[in-house]
Formats: C-alpha cells, structure tokens, sequence
C-alpha cells in the first residue's frame, strides 16, 4: 500500500507510524500509512486513491481533539499540514479577509489578526490545534467561535473535487459543523475580521490565556474538554458533582483542577481514558437523568463502542459554559 501510495502522492508517507505523538493526550497506537500531502492536490488524489480502493481514512489535523485507539488506526491517516496566511487590503469600514491554509497552527493566526489590528478570534486565543480542526469542531470559547467570522471554507468533497462552501453551507453549531459530520477534508478558508486596537486585543488575549492557565490542567497531556456541556449546564460542574474528580484509570486521571478534563500521568492507554469517560457518563446519566457527548474525537473502532450504554432519544448539544 505504501510503495504505491508514494507513486501517487508527493507528500511525505510513513508506515507504521505511531500517532501518539501526533495528539496533545500523547496516546494512540501506529496508523497503517500516515500520509502527510504536499499541496490540496495532493490531498485530493490521495483521497482519491483510497476511495478507489476502498482504504478508511482518518483526518487529522493538531491531534488536540481526538482520542486514538491503542491498536492505532487501519487505512490511510492523511495529517493535513498544508500551512499559510495570506492577509487582504482592508475593505469597508477597514473589515480585513485572510485566507488560511487548514494546517496552519490556530494561535500563529491569532498573534497574526491581534499585531494586525482584527478582531474576531481573541475567543480562539489559547486553543491548541491547525485552523482546519477549529473549522471542524467550530472551537471557541463561551465569547464566540471560529465559525461566526468565517466567509468561506475550501473543501474536498466526497467526488474528490475541491468546493467552496459558503459559511451557510458549513452548518456551524456548538462544537459541530457540516463538516464534522459528513467528514469533509478542509483544505483552506477565508475569514473576514474587524478593525480594533492591537494593544486591546492583546491584552484580551491575554485575559483568556491567563483564565485558561487559572482553571485548566496544562502541565499533563489531555485533549481539552471531554465532554460538550448540556443546555444550561456544564459537564464539569455535574462530573464534579458526582464526586469523580481525581478518579484515577491505569495512568490516566479526572482532573483534580477541573473535572471536565481527563489528564495523562504518563503512558495511559485509550481504554483507560474511555474507561473514565464511560464512568463519569454513567454517573452523570444516573444521577442527573443527563446524557452527555463527546466533545473528543474518538477515532477509528473507539467510535463505534460509543456510546457505551444504549440512548433513546438523542441527546442535545447546549453551549459554553465553565
Ligand atoms: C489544553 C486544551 C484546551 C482546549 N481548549 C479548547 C477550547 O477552549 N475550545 C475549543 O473549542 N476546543 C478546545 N480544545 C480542543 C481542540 O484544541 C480544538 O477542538 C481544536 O480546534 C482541534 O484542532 P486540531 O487541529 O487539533 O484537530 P484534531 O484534534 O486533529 O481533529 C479534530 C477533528 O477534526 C478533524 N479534522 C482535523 N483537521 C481537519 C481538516 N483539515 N479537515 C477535516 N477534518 C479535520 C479530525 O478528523 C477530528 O475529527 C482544547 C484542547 C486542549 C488540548
């Protein structure tokens, strides 16, 4: 698979290449082929060369939202790394476009639009991860999301041709997109900002990373909030309530600092992370009659043992909270 892959891509192939070192958990077991594509066209054949095939692929972008199995991943894992910024002329009012590349890292954009003067993704300052996973997760913050500045997203639809969706088409909601649910390659997107004061917009950033240094555990690896919150609520709060937090799996950990994250100690497996998922799911169902859902990607065969008990009718997504 690898040998003819190589012959179809000029990116970058590797076999059997572990993942964990790909996510901010720090876990996950080897992907078959990992696939790195040089330019979109590149991503588009390679999507097309599994498609013909029958191949599973797996989209990944920073590894700060997903949950990779300890067998790893069969198929094709394609890392979109395709990387950019490209700032327009003021507009009307001094409203400012940039097209960005999906694998250009979040933050460098946010430091970017701030020494700029644009405004619009101080909410995103402080979340790991490309711009293509924020697009996909619509990240954010309860002060806003990626999504609400977005003019368009260049895709990979499923025929392999590169599209340009409009905002109305990308669906963004809490967390979720279009794009999430069909599982659809982005490859670039054009954001439109505000003009405001650099020095504002920095220190507004700054409020927002020195609010995440308070409150989160970032000295282990994790992979953010496990849980999106329900309606009204937050999913820290009710774990909290249930008295988890500190509970330990092998070497992974509900958070002691904020019981909404799940902390690795130092090589905790998938199955003691989805363990204490399971746990803390369960709790909250019986205790609170709530049912929560993953905000964390749970990758490859992890997807389908989720959820771990049987759910009627489908739970509803609420928004930022704590
Ligand atoms: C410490 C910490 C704090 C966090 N805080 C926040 C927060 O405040 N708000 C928030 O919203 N999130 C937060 N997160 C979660 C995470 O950082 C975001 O969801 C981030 O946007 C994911 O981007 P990524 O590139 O790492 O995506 P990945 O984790 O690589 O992927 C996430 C999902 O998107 C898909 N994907 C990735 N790239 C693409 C692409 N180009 N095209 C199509 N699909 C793709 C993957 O298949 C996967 O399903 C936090 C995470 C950590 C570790």
């Amino acid at each position: 698979m690898a040998r003819e892959l190589q012959g179809v891509v000029k990116g970058l192939v590797k076999v059997a290449e572990p993942l964990a070192r790909y996510t901010t958990f720090r876990i996950g077991g080897p992907a078959d082929v990992l696939v790195e594509p040089a330019d979109e066209e590149d991503l588009a054949r390679a999507l097309a060369w599994a498609q013909e095939r029958g191949v599973p692929v797996t989209l990944l972008g920073g590894g700060s939202n997903v949950l990779v199995p300890d067998e790893g991943l069969p198929g094709l894992v394609l890392r979109i790394g395709l990387d950019g910024i490209r700032w327009e002329r003021p507009g009307d009012g001094g409203r400012r476009g940039v097209v960005v590349g999906a694998g250009t890292v979040l933050a460098r954009l946010v430091h970017e639009a701030a020494r700029r003067g644009c405004r619009g993704l101080e909410p995103c300052a402080g979340i790991p991860g490309t711009v293509g996973g924020a697009l996909v997760m619509n990240a954010g913050t309860r002060d806003g999301s990626i999504g609400q500045v977005v003019d368009w997203v260049r895709v990979v639809e499923p025929g392999g041709q590169l599209a340009v969706w409009p905002r109305e088409q990308c669906g963004f909601a809490y967390r979720s997109s279009r794009m999430q649910a069909e599982g659809i390659p982005v490859v670039a997107a054009r954001l439109v900002l505000d003009p405001g004061d650099p020095q504002a917009i920095l220190q507004e950033i700054r409020r927002h990373t020195a609010y995440r240094q308070r409150t989160q555990p970032l000295r282990y690896p994790n992979c953010g909030s496990v849980f999106k919150n329900p309606p009204g609520d937050a999913s820290g709060r009710l774990i909290e309530a249930c008295g988890l937090k500190g509970l330990r799996r092998g070497r992974a950990q509900i958070s002691e600092q904020h019981a909404n994250f799940i902390i690795n100690l130092g090589g905790a497996t998938a199955e003691d992370v989805l363990d204490l998922m399971t746990t803390a799911w369960r709790c909250v169902r019986d205790r609170f009659g709530v049912i929560l859902e993953p905000e964390v990607r749970l990758l490859g065969a992890l997807a389908r043992r989720w959820p771990p008990d049987p759910v009627a009718p489908a739970p509803a997504a609420g928004g930022d909270g704590a």
